[in-house]
């Protein structure tokens, strides 16, 4: 953001794939915010339990402590009046409500920045992201390498047989592909190899 006058408050948003370095943007401008000593907080969803329940983990090992939430209220809740800076990390875990808090808190004057996926495994749009980015004031989409060809990846490729919208997890579970890589009817097709011999085939 270039000027900003008064204490006007934004929405900041952090979209792209698993592996495109999301959690470590988010945590880099959290850390820049707290070494110009603003209040900051942070907040991820409950449900994302990777490495560490106080703090949200990038794939690469940076850090930054958290407080964990199960829905968009109890952000609102949870938010200090003094706080300057708001991180979210995960958002498309917190649902449709998580559009309206971020609206409200920077309505209230506060720095929010959201990160989160904007597709599914699928490829499809993952809401609430799409919704954050037409209201933010800016917008990052970071993409991740395929693992396939190594070409810029904008997709996260389901390597095991579900077709729940939610499967949380990394290792071996996601991979990054290309738009040319990308097989949205894998996971389909594992599940109907997995109906016919089960337990066989789990993951690639
Ligand atoms: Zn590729």
């Amino acid at each position: 953001m270039d000027i900003v006058k008064g204490n006007m408050g934004w929405i900041e948003v952090i979209v792209g794939p698993m592996f495109s370095g999301k959690s470590e943007e988010l945590i880099r401008r959290l850390k820049r915010a707290e070494i110009a000593r603003q209040r900051v907080q942070i907040f991820k969803p409950f449900i994302d339990q990777r490495y560490a329940n106080t703090e949200i983990v990038s794939h690469s090992g940076l850090g930054i402590r958290s407080d964990n939430v199960r829905t968009a209220a109890e952000v609102l809740q949870k938010v200090e009046p003094r706080t300057e800076v708001i991180g979210i990390d995960e958002a498309q875990f917190l649902g449709e409500d998580i559009v309206d808090a971020c609206t409200k808190l920077a309505d209230s004057g506060k720095r929010v920045i959201v990160a989160g996926l904007d597709t599914d495994f699928m490829g499809r749009p993952f809401e609430p992201m799409p919704r954050l980015l037409s209201l933010a004031e800016e917008i990052t989409k970071l993409l991740a390498i395929c693992v396939r060809c190594g070409n810029p990846a904008v997709h996260t490729q389901r390597l095991i047989a579900s077709e729940d919208l939610i499967v949380v997890g990394a290792g071996g579970m996601y991979e990054a592909r290309c738009r040319r890589c990308f097989d949205p009817q894998l996971a389909h097709e594992k599940m109907e190899e997995e109906k016919r011999a089960p337990g066989k085939l789990r993951a690639v």
